[in-house]
C-alpha cells in the first residue's frame, strides 16, 4: 500500500456535459478542489430523453442527487411494437426492477438532469467545496506529466489530476497518444419531440402515461419512444439507413418533416400523424462506430500528476443500449471512490485503479450495443430471453453490479 498521506487534490475537468459534470460532483464530494472547464456557454443546448438504469442512477443517489429535481418517469416495461400499425410484438417487463437492482429505472430530460448536476456540482449545499465552472474555455493543450493545461483563450493552468470529459472528439486523446479509429456507420438517428398537452389537445394517440420504452421495428430502422419530464414531453429517437448527405454529426442539424417520413419509409400512421400534427424540434445525427481505445490514462513518471479519459471521451457508444451517459457516471463514481481517504492512493495508483475497473466492462457494453443497433434482442432486457452467444450482455450483469466491492478487490489485489 502506498505511503503517501492523503491530501485533497487540484483537479481540472475540461467538459462540462454529463460526465464531466457528475465526475465534478463525485470528487467535490471527496474534499478535492474541482474547476470545470467548458468550451461553450450551453446556449442553444437541446436534448431529448436519456434513460438512466441502476448502474447510472445508483450513484447519482450515492452523491445526494434528489431526482424528482429532474422530472424523472419511472419506466416500467419495454413494449416491443410491429413497424407498419404499432400492434404490441411483446413485452420486457421491469416491475421488479428496483427491488431487484436497488434503484429505479428513470427516464429523464436530458436538459433536466444537466441542469441538477450543474447545480449539485457547484451548490455551496452539499459535501466539499463547490466547484468552480468556467464557461468557453476550451482546452487546446494538456500535457499529461505535469498537469499543465492551456485554453484557446490564453489561460493556463497547472493542476494534479485532469478528467478530460471532452466528448466523442475528445481533442486530450491525442496528446494521450491515443489515434481514435471509428468510421461513420450506416445508421443515422433523427430525434422528434412532442408536447403531452398538443397530444391530448388535438386527440391524437396518447404514449405518454405507458410507463415504458417502446419500440417499433427491431432492425436498423427503429423508433425509440419515451415520456421524460414528468411525462409532459413525448421523445422519439428515429433511426434510419443513413447515406449521402447524412453526414452530419450534430444535434442541432434541423432536418425537415418531410425528411424525417421519407426516412421511415412504411411507419405505422399512428407515429405518422404525431409528426405531422405536433412534432417539434427535429434534429438529425450521423452515427459513428468507435473501436475501444487501447488505455484510459497517463500518469506521470513520478505517479503524482496525471490524466483520466471519462464518458465518451473514453468510450464512445452507439445509444441503442442507454448505456453511453450512465458508463460515464459510472466512470465518476469510480474515480469518486478511488480517489477517496479510504485508500489514499497516488495519481498514478488511483489512475491505473480506475482503467482495471472500467475499461473491461465498458469494453463489453460497447460491443453489445453495435450489436443492438441492427438487432433489439441484443439490448439488456430483451437480451435476457432471446439472445444465447457467449458475449450476451445481460441486464443483471449491467443493472445488478457492485463496482465498489469490485474495486475494493482490484486495490488488494494490485496496490
Ligand atoms: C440518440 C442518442 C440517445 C442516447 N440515449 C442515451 C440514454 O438513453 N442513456 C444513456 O445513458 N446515454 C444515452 N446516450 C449517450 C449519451 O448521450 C452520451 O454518452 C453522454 O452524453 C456523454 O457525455 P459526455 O459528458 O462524455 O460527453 P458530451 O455530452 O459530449 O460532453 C462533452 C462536453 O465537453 C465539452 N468540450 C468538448 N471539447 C472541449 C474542450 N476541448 N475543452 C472544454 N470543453 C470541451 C463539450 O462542449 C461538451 O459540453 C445517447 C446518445 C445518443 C446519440
Amino acid at each position: 500500500m502506498t505511503v503517501n498521506t492523503w491530501k485533497s487534490l487540484d483537479v481540472a475537468v475540461l467538459g462540462g456535459g454529463l460526465g464531466g459534470l457528475s465526475a465534478a460532483l463525485a470528487m467535490r464530494r471527496q474534499g478535492h478542489n474541482v474547476t470545470i472547464y467548458e468550451r461553450y456557454d450551453y446556449a442553444g443546448e437541446v436534448g431529448a430523453s436519456l434513460s438512466c438504469a441502476s448502474n447510472g442512477g445508483r450513484w447519482l443517489h450515492d452523491w445526494g442527487v434528489d431526482f424528482s429535481k429532474a422530472k424523472p418517469v419511472i419506466l416500467k416495461k419495454l413494449i416491443k411494437r410491429k413497424w407498419e400499425n404499432g400492434e404490441i410484438i411483446s413485452e420486457y417487463p421491469l416491475g421488479d426492477y428496483e427491488q431487484k437492482y436497488g434503484f429505479p429505472y428513470y427516464n429523464l430530460h436530458r436538459i433536466d438532469i444537466h441542469q441538477v448536476l450543474k447545480d449539485y456540482a457547484t451548490s455551496e449545499e452539499g459535501e466539499g467545496k463547490p466547484c468552480e465552472l468556467l464557461l468557453n474555455h476550451k482546452a487546446t493543450k494538456v500535457d499529461y506529466n505535469t498537469g499543465f493545461v492551456e485554453f484557446e483563450n490564453g489561460t493556463t493552468i497547472t493542476v494534479d489530476l485532469v478528467i478530460a470529459a471532452d466528448g466523442i472528439r475528445s481533442l486530450t486523446k491525442p496528446q494521450l497518444g491515443i489515434t481514435p479509429v471509428f468510421k461513420s456507420s450506416d445508421s443515422g438517428c433523427i430525434r422528434v419531440l412532442f408536447d403531452t398537452k398538443k397530444v391530448k389537445e388535438l386527440g391524437l394517440t396518447d404514449y405518454s402515461n405507458n410507463e415504458a420504452i417502446e419500440y417499433w421495428g427491431e432492425t436498423k430502422f427503429k423508433i425509440v419512444l419515451s415520456p421524460c419530464a414528468n411525462n409532459e414531453v413525448i421523445s422519439c429517437y428515429c433511426f434510419f439507413a443513413a447515406g449521402e448527405g447524412d453526414e452530419k454529426n450534430d444535434w442541432n442539424n434541423d432536418v425537415s418533416l418531410e425528411k424525417l417520413i421519407s426516412s421511415c419509409e412504411g411507419l405505422d400512421p399512428v407515429l405518422v400523424e404525431l409528426f405531422t400534427k405536433c412534432g417539434y424540434d427535429i434534429k438529425q445525427w450521423r452515427l459513428y462506430v468507435h473501436e475501444p481505445i487501447p488505455y484510459f490514462y497517463k500518469a506521470s513518471e513520478t505517479g503524482t500528476k496525471g490524466v483520466a479519459l471519462l464518458g465518451d471521451a473514453a468510450h464512445a457508444m452507439m445509444p441503442d443500449q442507454s448505456q453511453g451517459a450512465v458508463a460515464a457516471f459510472e466512470d465518476s463514481g469510480a474515480l469518486g471512490y478511488i480517489f477517496s481517504k479510504k485508500f489514499n492512493l497516488s495519481i498514478a495508483e488511483g489512475l491505473k485503479i480506475y482503467e482495471l475497473e472500467r475499461k473491461e466492462r465498458v469494453t463489453k457494453i460497447q460491443a453489445a450495443s453495435l450489436r443492438a443497433r441492427e438487432n433489439l434482442n441484443e439490448r439488456i432486457g430483451w437480451s435476457s430471453d432471446n439472445i444465447k452467444h457467449e458475449q450476451k450482455l445481460t441486464i443483471d450483469e449491467v443493472c445488478g453490479y457492485d463496482m465498489k466491492a469490485h474495486i475494493d478487490e482490484l486495490i488488494a489485489a494490485n496496490i
